[in-house]
């Protein structure tokens, strides 16, 4: 990777400001964030990776990040990888890929999931013929209240 020059010397804590992608390891599609990046790779690819484990991205003293690319001209474009902090240069999908296969073990989709998928819709029609059965009851039960109370 090229570094930057130093755009400031004399600051000792200068660090290469970094703007992070969240890109498909698979396919380079681009996403919003490392959640909607482990769905895509599920849905789409049909493999499964680890979340990141909860909190902030750690201090780097290498890197600084930055959302606002355009506020510095020295931010340089990474991939991140969604699984962890890892993140590699934009021009290279095939370390980021690398990298997720050899940390992250992509597992495939089980076959019970597909499975699950297609039955989805049974059970929601399952579910809204229940909701009809306690509204047909909570209708006489009205009737029966109405009756009672006249
Ligand atoms: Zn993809
Ligand atoms: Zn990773």
């Amino acid at each position: 990777m090229v570094s930057p020059p130093n755009k400031n010397p004399t600051n000792t804590l200068d660090k290469i400001s970094v703007h992070l992608e969240h890109a498909c390891f698979i396919c380079g599609i681009i996403l919003s964030g490392s959640k909607t990046c482990i769905e895509h790779v599920k849905n789409i690819h049909r493999y499964v990776i680890p979340f990141r484990p909860p909190g902030r991205r750690p201090e780097n003293a290498k890197f600084s990040y930055t959302s606002y690319p355009d506020d510095d001209p020295w931010t340089i474009e990474e991939y991140a990888c969604p699984s962890c902090w890892y993140h590699s240069p934009s021009d290279d999908l095939e370390a980021l890929n690398e990298h997720i296969r050899e940390e992250h073990n992509p597992t495939r989709v089980k076959k019970e999931e597909y499975e699950e998928e297609y039955e989805e819709d049974d059970v929601e029609m399952e579910e809204s013929e229940f909701v009809q059965e306690i509204t047909t009851k909570l209708d006489e039960l009205k009737a029966l209240f109405e009756e009672i109370l006249s």
